[in-house]
C-alpha cells in the first residue's frame, strides 16, 4: 500500500460523525443479534441487512449462494481507476440453531444475547462501512471498487460455502481482489494473518450387532469407538502444538441390552501447515482401522466395517507479518492508539489466503467473550476504536493509488 489517505484531514469529520452515532450503531447490533441466522438459514437476517444497504443507496444483489453484494464504484474517471476490487467480508451466519432464545441480557457494561459479538459486531459495522463508502468524500478519493459483502455458510459446516462462492464468482469473471478483509466479532487490535485450516470428519464403525449375552462375540462398534477415542487423545498429545485434534461428539448404540450395529464420533483437526493437516488425517484412518481390526479379531467371520465421511474442509494459507496488507493494518491500529497483535484464526480469509490472495481478518471494535456458546457477551464501552480502525484501513486501501500484491 504506497500511500495512506486516512491521515487526511478531510477524514477526520467523518470518522467523529460515526464516533457519535454509537448508540445508533450498537442498537443496529443488537437487532442483529436478535435475528436468527444459522448456517444453512440466513436468509431473514440477509434481507433485513439487504434492505438497509438499499435503503442507503446500493445497489444491492444476492448471489448463487445466498451472499448479499453492495459494489461502490469509484467516481474520479475510470483511467485513473483500478479495476481490481478490495473485498471487505462479514459473515451472516452464527453457530446457533434456530430455535435457540436470542434473549439479550445487560449485566454492567456486558451485553449478553447469543451471536452479539459473532458476528452481530461484524455485520454492524458492514451497515456503517456502506455508509461511510457513500459518502463524497470518500467516493471522490477511491481509486478502486469496494465489494461489501455480507457471507452465508462461514461457521462450521457451512464450510466457508459462502466466501467461496464469491471468489470462485470473482475469479470466473477475472475480477481478482487486490487484498480481502474479513470483518469478523469485536476486538480493536488483533490482525488475524495465519488461517488455520482444519478438516472435519465423520468415523462411522458398523456391525451385525446382536444380544448382549446371546452374541457376545458379535463385534461392538462402540467398543471400536472407545479404542479409537483413546489412540486419538494420545495423537492429540502428541500433536499439540503444530495441530490439533479433538473428538468432539459421539454417538452410538441402540439398546440397552443389545450389541449396537452402529456408532460414530466427530473429529476436529486444525493445523496452520496443510502437510500436517493431511498427515493428521492419514494418522486418524490408520487408528480407525487398527481399532477395527482389533475389534474384529475375535470374531473373523463377522468382522466390522467403518467409513470415513468428510465433514468440512477448510484450507489454511497465511501472509507474513510484513506483508503491505498487514503492515497498512498494523499502521490503522497505531492511528487509532492500539499495538497490533498478529493471530491466527479460521475465518472468510481462508479462502482467499489459500489462493494467493491477500487478506487478513480484523475485529469490528468492543470486547467480548464466549463466542459460539449461549453465554456471549459483548461489551461495547471502547468500541468506537476498533470500528474507526476498520474505517480508517478499508478508507486507506480503497483510495491508495497502489496496492502492492
Ligand atoms: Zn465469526
Amino acid at each position: 500500500m504506497t500511500t495512506t489517505d486516512s491521515g487526511k484531514h478531510w477524514l477526520t469529520p467523518l470518522l467523529a460523525t460515526w464516533r457519535a452515532q454509537r448508540a445508533w450503531i450498537f442498537e443496529q447490533q443488537v437487532a442483529i443479534a436478535r435475528t436468527a441466522a444459522p448456517t444453512g438459514n440466513e436468509s431473514e437476517r440477509a434481507a433485513m441487512l439487504q434492505q438497509d444497504w438499499s435503503n442507503c443507496g446500493h445497489a444491492v444483489t444476492r448471489d448463487g449462494a445466498g451472499n448479499v453484494i453492495a459494489r461502490v464504484t469509484p467516481t474520479m474517471s475510470v483511467a485513473r481507476t483500478a479495476s481490481a476490487p478490495l473485498v471487505c467480508l462479514a459473515h451472516l451466519d452464527t453457530v446457533f440453531r434456530a430455535d435457540e432464545p436470542l434473549v439479550v441480557r445487560q449485566e454492567g457494561t456486558r451485553t449478553y444475547c447469543p451471536g452479539i459479538g459473532d458476528n452481530g459486531r461484524g455485520l454492524a459495522a458492514m451497515s456503517v462501512l456502506a455508509r461511510v463508502l457513500q459518502h463524497p468524500e470518500v467516493r471522490a478519493r477511491l481509486h478502486r471498487p469496494i465489494e461489501l459483502v455480507l457471507t452465508v455458510g462461514e461457521e462450521g459446516e457451512g464450510n466457508l460455502r459462502g466466501a467461496t462462492q464469491w471468489f470462485d464468482d470473482a475469479a470466473a469473471r477475472g475480477h481478482t481482489p487486490v487484498a480481502a478483509i474479513a470483518i469478523d466479532g469485536p476486538g480493536d487490535c488483533t490482525i488475524v494473518h495465519h488461517a488455520v485450516g482444519s478438516r472435519r470428519v465423520r468415523i462411522t464403525f458398523t456391525g451385525v450387532g446382536g444380544h448382549s449375552w446371546a452374541n457376545a462375540m458379535t463385534p461392538n462398534p462402540v467398543h471400536a469407538a472407545g479404542a479409537c477415542i483413546a489412540a486419538i487423545a494420545r495423537l492429540a498429545d502428541a500433536s499439540r502444538p503444530y495441530g490439533v485434534v479433538a473428538v468432539t461428539r459421539m454417538h452410538g448404540g441402540e439398546h440397552l441390552t443389545g450389541i449396537p450395529t452402529q456408532a460414530w464420533i466427530d473429529l476436529d483437526m486444525r493445523s496452520l501447515d496443510p502437510t500436517r493437516l493431511r498427515t493428521m488425517s492419514g494418522d486418524v484412518e490408520r487408528i480407525a482401522r487398527r481399532a477395527v481390526h482389533d475389534a474384529s479379531q475375535q470374531q473373523g467371520a463377522q468382522a466390522m466395517q467403518f467409513t470415513i465421511t468428510t465433514l468440512g474442509d477448510r484450507p489454511a494459507g497465511m501472509i507474513d507479518d510484513q506483508h503491505p496488507l498487514v503492515v497498512a493494518a498494523a499502521s490503522a491500529t497505531r492511528a487509532v492508539g492500539r499495538e497490533p497483535q498478529s493471530a491466527s484464526a479460521s475465518t472468510d480469509a481462508n479462502v482467499p489466503l489459500s489462493r494467493g490472495i491477500p487478506a487478513i481478518a480484523i475485529g469490528a471494535g468492543g470486547t467480548g467473550s464466549a463466542a459460539h456458546t449461549a453465554n456471549e457477551w459483548y461489551d461495547d464501552t471502547e468500541s468506537t476504536i476498533g470500528l474507526e480502525r476498520a474505517i480508517r484501513l478499508v478508507v486507506a486501501l480503497g483510495t491508495a493509488e497502489r496496492v502492492a500484491r
